[in-house]
């Protein structure tokens, strides 16, 4: 089947939850590279996200091969060069890969080289034609403009085409050294934009629609553990010796320690000789409220944790216990603070070198521990506070102070313009737990639940039971890719623990994942977040979906000027310019028509009418405060972007959508008020980030538009 055709419903394996990925790794990797899996070996020692990259990468291309019915023999050369397209990194410097900012463009030139390294690191192996082939291209350009990759178009072998889209998500959707996490809407957003210049746009197409996600990958996983034989896995490279597999190690020794550190309640930070970090296990994350992701691999200094001396004053030089312990070989202990960005905590510091058997340094381990009084006044009231703001059964926050804290919540974090996240997750089929073991062990299920989300969260986080068997997590300084991590890590722990209640067996539950976004209300963003749930729970259950695009991301779009208020009624005309196709756009509106409670007045060809209540959270009694409809006109229009080859023929083509937005008031007032304008401009700056569009887009060319005559269809299903 070709590389575009359409979309299959087909299973590559067993439905059964599988374990991490993590667990695997290893495993998966020599039964897909037999030999070669020692590349990626010495690749994770070098740089090990680009190993965990290559990996994820890996299991995307073979997922989305599964779902396109690519032919297995295709697949199989993809899933191998997938694996090994980075492996050129073994031989680039750590300067490159560590490298904060973006790379200039002698470095990008220089990282390009190590790239034909990779290929040369290859062809000692004589792997197949075909993989070489594809790690080659995948790093070409769809229109041939890159130089140094002489194929355009499909020329560019289908695997390389699909490598380079895969490749360019996971990179996006990832914590990078330079650049944080994007949401996986916004890096499709992404993608649609390069679609035809970069990428292939059919393939793109084809991308968006299969939602390569943790399920896929849970499937390619078992399939890969269930078919693939070790002793096979040498296909792909010649002259190996064949008793060179044998069935690998059991867990080793670190893993043991790696449970030991990520269950102990203090925090435990690893800092390497090169004042890197290299280990930062749970009670660090609880402690300090940063995760692990966002500070791997990133020098060390106190004021990554906020941590000061005792009178709150800097830690400088060596008084810095991390700094005194490498440089002097000497333990510390010492009272000192961490300062988060809501509390201050008392912690004891426990400082102590890593030295080697020849006496070498290595770096240092510090344990910090909670030092705050225990029984203090203050938690007595507490105690008091408790018995009304937490649930009983759970002992999670209930839904009035869940609704309190979130109101809360999306004021601060909007006002700072800085990222919150909500997840909310049901138990799956729970009915049936009920049913089969009794309603005693359904609570018991409720409360394993709870504990384990209260223990997963962090400092500044709310947990609370929303009702029945849905519970909702709000994550304080969090971004969508975060959150979503942090529900995919919910999501596996629950579905591995067995349930004494269940006698042995696991319960499961789907998980909805949002950032906070410009206009949003605590409604609008729930409603967002419980449309992700339902979206996994029709896909399956025991996934985890994240919509919508997030603040910063969002913010980034916004016009630098304000919205112009011109005559008559009008208060907004403006259009927005999106890059992806007329489709998606609307399924995008849609969204925002269902989580702000919009109200469909009128569809008629290109035109959609809505009404709206102005974005305020909680209607107050002052009259002037009160929510005032507006009346938001959209016209649809689809703009064709052709794809011309390097001879100037046109060799393809991408559609990108264009909205032009009047907004005005829907009954007369006095329009000047500067609250309501700013009321007009957050209804707009809402639209703006679900469609992810940029403001002001200069009108396009009449002749590659076409007015969405007609395909504005899909709304009419939003009554059914
Ligand atoms: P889905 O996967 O679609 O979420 O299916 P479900 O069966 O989990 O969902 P449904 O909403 O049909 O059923 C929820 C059940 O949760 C019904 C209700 O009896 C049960 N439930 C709600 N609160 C409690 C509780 O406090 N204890 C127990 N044991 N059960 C509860
Ligand atoms: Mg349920
Ligand atoms: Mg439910």
């Amino acid at each position: 089947m070709p590389l575009n055709a359409q979309v299959q419903d087909s299973d590559p394996g067993a439905d059964a939850a599988q374990p991490p990925v993590a667990t695997y790794d290893n495993r998966l990797i020599q039964v897909r590279l037999g030999m070669a899996s020692s590349l990626l070996t010495a690749l994770r020692h070098k740089h090990a996200p680009a190993a965990e990259h290559s990996l994820r990468v890996a299991l995307g291309c073979s997922s989305w091969a599964f779902a396109i019915g690519l032919p297995n023999a295709e697949r199989e050369e993809l899933e191998v060069a997938a694996l090994l397209h980075d492996i050129g990194k073994i031989a680039s410097p750590e300067r490159l890969l560590l490298k904060p900012g973006r790379l200039s463009d002698e470095e990008a030139r220089l990282m390009d080289q190590y790239r034909l390294a990779g290929l040369d690191i290859l062809s000692d192996c004589s792997p197949s034609r075909a993989i070489v082939d594809i790690i080659r291209h995948s790093a070409g350009f769809y229109d041939g403009s890159r130089p140094n990759y002489p194929l355009a178009a499909k020329k560019i072998p289908g695997g390389a085409r699909m490598l380079a889209i895969v490749d360019a998500f996971d990179s996006m959707t990832t914590d990078q050294v330079y650049r944080q996490a994007m949401s996986r809407e916004r890096a499709l957003n992404e993608l649609f934009a390069h679609a035809g210049t970069q990428f292939d746009p059919d393939l793109i197409q084809s991308f968006s629609e299969v939602n390569v996600g943790v399920r896929l990958h849970q499937k390619v996983i078992s399939h890969w553990l269930k078919t693939l034989d070790l002793r096979k896995a040498n296909q792909f490279w010649q002259n190996v010796p064949h008793d060179l597999l044998e069935e690998p190690a059991v867990p080793n020794q670190s893993l043991f320690e790696e449970k030991l550190l990520d269950n102990m309640f203090d925090a435990v930070i690893f800092v390497d000789c090169n004042m890197r970090i290299v280990r930062w296990n749970r009670g660090a994350e609880r402690l300090t409220g940063i995760s692990r992701e966002s500070v791997l691999h990133h020098h060390w200094a106190p004021d990554v944790v906020g941590l000061k001396d005792e009178k709150k004053g800097a830690l400088q030089g060596l008084d810095c216990p991390v700094a005194y312990s490498i440089s002097t070989g000497v333990q510390s202990l010492r009272r000192l603070m961490v300062t988060t960005s809501t509390k201050l905590i008392a912690v004891d510091a426990h400082t102590v070198p890593v030295v080697g058997s020849d006496g070498t340094t290595h770096g240092a381990a510090m344990l910090l521990h909670d030092a705050s009084p225990q029984a203090t006044l203050e938690e007595q009231c507490n105690n008091l506070h408790e018995r009304a703001t937490k649930d009983p059964l759970t002992k999670v926050a209930n839904r009035a102070e869940f609704d309190r804290m979130h109101h809360l919540f999306v004021n601060a974090h909007l006002e700072c313009r800085v990222p919150c996240s909500l997840v909310i997750c049901d138990l799956d089929h729970f009915k049936s737990i009920n049913d089969n073991y009794g309603h005693q062990a359904g609570d018991e299920v409720l409360k394993s639940f709870g504990a384990l989300l209260r223990s997963e969260c962090r400092s500044g986080d709310v947990v609370a039971r929303y009702g029945g068997e849905e519970f909702v997590l709000l994550c304080a300084n969090c971004t969508n890719s975060a959150a979503a991590r942090r529900a995919e890590q919910l999501r596996r722990l629950i579905s591995e623990l067995p349930q004494e209640a269940l006698h042995g067996n696991v319960a499961t539950a789907s998980f909805g994942v949002t950032e906070i976004q410009p206009g949003d209300t605590p409604e609008s963003m729930l409603r967002r977040a419980d449309r992700a749930l339902m979206e996994a729970k029709r896909v399956g259950r025991n996934t985890v979906i994240q919509l919508g695009d997030g603040l910063r991301q969002s913010a980034s779009l916004e016009g630098k000027k304000p919205a112009a208020q011109t005559a008559g009624d009008v208060m907004i005309d403006t259009v927005l310019a999106t890059s992806v196709p007329l489709k998606i756009a609307v399924e995008k509106l849609r969204g925002f028509v269902v989580d702000h409670d919009a109200e469909v007045l009128t569809i008629k060809n290109d035109r959609l009418d809505l009404q709206i209540e102005s974005l305020q959270s909680k209607p107050t009694r002052r009259r002037s405060d009160r929510p005032v409809p507006f009346h938001v006109e959209l016209h649809f229009s689809e703009r064709r972007v052709d794809i011309k080859s390097a001879e100037g023929q046109v060799a393809g083509r991408s559609y990108r959508t264009q909205v032009r937005c009047v907004i005005r008031l829907h009954r007369n007032r006095d329009r000047r008020s500067r609250e309501l304008m700013a009321q007009a401009n957050a209804i707009l700056s809402a639209i703006q980030s679900y469609l992810m569009a940029n403001r002001d887009a200069p009108p396009a060319d009449p002749g590659t538009t076409r007015r969405a005559v007609n395909m504005l269809a899909p709304w009419l299903k939003l009554n059914e």
